[in-house]
């Protein structure tokens, strides 16, 4: 398992991880994400004090369902800036799996939408605040008609 790291083989001067992993292991099904091919990852770290730390970036892609129209629809997981870091507490092997999940869950967004990725546009249609706005000055506009209408009656 790529994924946990076994101290004592890290080199003094830090260690570099990359590859890819199966992503069934984070169990990203439970909040409704679907991995769609492995995590890739790559990670430089090592150990300082009493902790284990390691940066880099890592990868995924995941099939979501949109908010709107209820649609999946294909996203790309990007994280450029991972900083992990955890008390050793004497152990001897560095499980990263618990915190990459944590990283990937923050990187997941909280209300997908098929259309947050450019060129996709969403076919769910809902009464947006443009329109609300547009048909309250309408009846605005109506009642200077009456008002109009009623100025024109009074003149005449
Ligand atoms: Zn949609």
């Amino acid at each position: 398992m790529p994924l946990k790291i076994h101290l004592h083989q890290i080199p003094l001067t830090g260690g570099k991880w990359e590859g890819e992993e199966d992503p069934h292991i984070f169990g990203l099904s439970e909040v409704g994400a679907l991995p769609i091919g492995p995590l890739s990852y790559c990670l430089e770290g090592g150990i300082s004090n009493d902790g284990f730390f390691a940066v880099g970036s890592l990868s995924l892609k995941v099939q979501l369902q949109c908010v709107a129209c209820l649609c999946f629809f294909e996203y790309k997981i990007q994280v450029d800036h991972v900083a992990i870091q955890t008390e050793l507490e004497g152990r001897e092997i560095v499980d990263l799996t618990p915190l990459v999940r944590e990283d990937i869950l923050l990187a997941l967004p909280l209300y997908p939408r098929c259309d947050s990725t450019s060129e996709l546009s969403c076919p769910a249609t809902f009464p947006t605040e443009a329109k609300a706005v547009e048909s309250e000055r309408d009846t605005s506009q109506t009642a200077w008609e009456a008002l109009k209408n009623l100025n024109l009656k009074k003149n005449s």
